[in-house]
């Protein structure tokens, strides 16, 4: 049988999954399998060609019993409402995991920005945000950047808000440039964030990241910063192999970071990088490698392909690489998977660091930053990994065990159930 894909439904999987170990009262699992607040608009845009197209947006409230919620806007032409939904799901997870008072959102906009000008995507980042204004606000629900959105976004989307609002409110969205009130450290803080998680994980199974291989799955924002940091943390550590949409690259003895971003500056990808070979994003991830990061979209490892994995440890920067059937399969072959929302949350922390930095108009140092951030990481990594050792399940179920807890008892406290 094919395996099902959809990701709201694997959300919901993995949430069931969880209730039923941790025996979790079932009107709290009736409120928690589906989001409070669905948002769709239509964004009416100009084209530079003087046209208008109307593209399709959504924002969707998961749960704010925790506080008001928090999650990044995405820009893709695959984007469905099935992904916003799946990905609220796990905002509200990872903000519960590192024990920030949040609950989680998602926004996404169907669009591709590669067939963009500059003017069309600021104009579609403004169209979309004065059609969800509404629905958003620093004690609201709090935007940040996702896949193909950046900091030059964040900053038209807090100046339009602005104008609709007629006050100052840099608080209204994260991801920021410095010099509108953005976070130092919040650049690389998602892969910075793994980074601390991986070397708690590695500790837990006894790898010596000194010596590790590493293979990294796309070039984004947490991509590209896990190639740079990986061998900062780990000295002695190489990365051997990394992607982007276009396919990936292989080489034994280590891919420089500065040279690779220079080549695909040039050549607009990581392919044909001197010195080493051509690979496709599969054979990627089933190289023998000591790590695997995938850091790009959802459903890479599945059914089909995670027996012929060889990483000893899965750190997942991506949001929902992995698929329920996938699990299950390196459970049995005891493959360490750092779950998605515990290892890739120390964007949504820094984030959090901004917001606050924002609200009270008082700024950190990047020691400060970076400072905090690890014992935020360090603390959640190790009450996972404690938690799935007590119920004898993958981190991911521990994880989802300590995250619907807080989240269920905020609802109890609340009156909710
Ligand atoms: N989009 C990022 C995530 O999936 C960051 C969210 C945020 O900073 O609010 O965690």
């Amino acid at each position: 049988m094919t395996e099902n894909l959809d990701p709201f439904e694997i959300a919901v999987k993995q949430l069931n999954r969880a209730a039923k170990i941790m025996n979790l009262d079932k009107q709290a699992l009736a409120l928690l399998s589906e989001p409070q607040r669905i948002l769709q608009v239509r964004i009416p845009v100009r084209m530079d060609d003087g046209s208008t197209q109307v593209f399709t947006g959504f924002r969707v409230r998961y749960n704010n019993a925790r506080g008001p919620t928090k999650g990044g806007i995405r820009f893709h032409p695959q984007e469905t409402l099935s992904t916003v939904k799946a990905l609220s799901a796990w905002m509200t997870w990872k903000t519960a995991v590192t024990d920030l008072p949040y609950g989680g959102s998602k926004g996404g906009v169907i669009c591709d920005t590669k067939k963009l000008s500059t003017g069309e995507l600021e104009r579609l980042s403004r169209g979309y945000i004065r059609a969800i204004a509404d629905s958003i606000g620093p004690e609201i629900d709090v935007p940040a950047p996702d896949v193909y959105t950046t900091p030059q976004i964040m900053a038209w989307m807090m100046d339009e808000y602005e104008n609709v609002v007629r006050h100052s409110a840099p608080g209204v969205i994260t991801g920021k440039p410095l010099d509108l009130g953005g976070s130092l450290g919040r650049g690389d803080a998602t892969a910075k964030g793994g980074m601390y998680v991986l070397r708690e994980g590695a500790r837990k199974i006894g790898l010596d990241m000194k010596k590790a291989t590493v293979a990294v799955q796309g070039f984004g924002n947490a991509g590209q910063f896990a190639h740079k940091l990986v061998t900062e943390h780990f000295p002695g550590s190489k990365v051997v192999a990394i992607s982007d949409t276009k396919g990936g690259i292989y080489s034994e003895n280590g891919i420089d970071y500065e040279k690779l971003l220079e080549h695909k500056k040039k050549t607009g990808t990581v392919q044909g990088f001197p010195g080493s070979k051509n690979i496709t994003n599969e054979d990627l991830l089933e190289l023998k490698v000591d790590v695997l990061i995938p850091a790009a979209i959802e459903n890479q490892l599945t059914g089909a392909n995670a027996s012929k994995v060889k990483a000893k440890v899965i750190l997942e920067l991506a949001n929902g690489p992995t698929t329920p059937d996938a699990d299950e399969i390196f459970f049995k072959n005891k493959v360490l998977v750092l779950p998605d929302f515990l290892a890739n949350s120390g964007g949504v922390t820094v984030s959090y660091f901004e917001w606050v930095q924002n609200v009270g108009g008082y700024y950190w140092t990047q020691e400060e930053v970076y400072e905090k951030l690890d014992k935020k990481m360090t603390q959640a990594a190790n009450d996972v990994l404690a938690m799935a050792d007590k119920y004898k399940v993958d981190p991911r179920m521990g994880a989802y065990i300590i995250s619907v807890k807080r989240v269920a008892d905020a609802m109890k406290s609340r009156g909710w159930y």
